[in-house]
């Protein structure tokens, strides 16, 4: 019998439509947890490639290059952010218009980490705004609860060319920042949204259509915490099918359940 189990009252989901439900998946228990996997170091796919026309140079001083031991001694999120705001380290960094360095509780138990910064969010230098942001406020809406409850951050702080898949260089250069973020709010649960975070973070390189709603774990700074991965809202508002909306409903739900069993022990 699985730890996370839909509870038999459960009122029916604000995200997916109204209709009969399908015949339930199994949903995976928490624990034991797989072992962690090595990180990938496959190529994305599908993601066309922006080449710089020139090789990147990084800077070399502490602003534009922020050293690892200077965020290893931020002290909160807003010491963290202080510290690497001004970073250059890679070459997504020159191209934005605002640092995007994520948002939400300090303390949150839930995290939600997505991909990079699009158009809106480089704008306003804010995670998930726009379509895709206001369907994640459904989403976590639909669990019971609000935005800020939670925290929302992204492997890459900076807006990729045309939305673009981050490259694997990128996204190594900026993941210790997001491995502090987690440090210093030490979720209960990481909810990966889409394939990047999935691979770049917790090193899962599988389809995120194959492995949505499977438990995973990452380890960060001693700590290793269940990740559940999912369908990105992009994703989501691009294939609007009940089957999809129902499966990232069924995944976010295991992911608070599994939150308030951290709660309760
Ligand atoms: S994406 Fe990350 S590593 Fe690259 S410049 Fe922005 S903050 Fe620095």
């Amino acid at each position: 019998m699985g730890l996370i189990r839909e509870p038999a009252a459960t009122p029916e989901p604000a995200l997916p439509a109204p209709g009969p439900r399908p015949a339930s998946r199994p949903t995976p228990r928490p624990a034991p947890l797989p072992p962690t996997r090595p990180a990938a170091a496959s190529p994305r796919s599908g993601a066309p490639s922006a080449a710089p026309s020139a090789p990147y140079v990084r800077p070399t001083d502490p602003i534009g290059c922020p050293p690892p031991e200077a965020v290893a001694a931020a002290a909160s999120l807003a010491d963290l952010e202080r510290a690497i705001q001004g970073c250059l380290a890679c070459p997504l960094g020159p191209g934005r218009l605002k640092f995007v360095f994520g948002e939400g509780d300090p303390r949150a138990r839930l995290l939600f980490v997505g991909e990079g910064p699009g158009r809106d969010e480089d704008l306003q230098g804010r995670p998930f705004v726009g379509k895709a942001g206001e369907l994640l406020d459904k989403m976590i809406g639909a669990i019971g609860l609000r935005r800020e409850e939670t925290y929302i951050a992204n492997v890459v702080k900076c807006r990729p060319p045309d939305n673009r898949t981050p490259a694997p260089d990128e996204a190594r250069a900026c993941l210790g920042y997001l491995h502090r973020q987690i440090e210093l709010i030490q979720p209960a649960v990481i909810v990966t949204l889409g394939a990047t975070p999935l691979r770049e973070l917790v090193g899962v390189a599988e389809g995120i259509t194959k492995v949505r709603g499977q438990w995973k774990r990452v380890r960060v700074g001693g700590r290793e915490i269940p990740v559940m991965p999912t369908f990105h809202p992009a994703y989501v508002l691009r294939q609007y099918t009940q089957d999809v909306r129902r499966a990232v409903w069924e995944d976010l739900k295991a992911a608070k359940e599994w939150v308030d069993k951290a709660a309760d022990a």
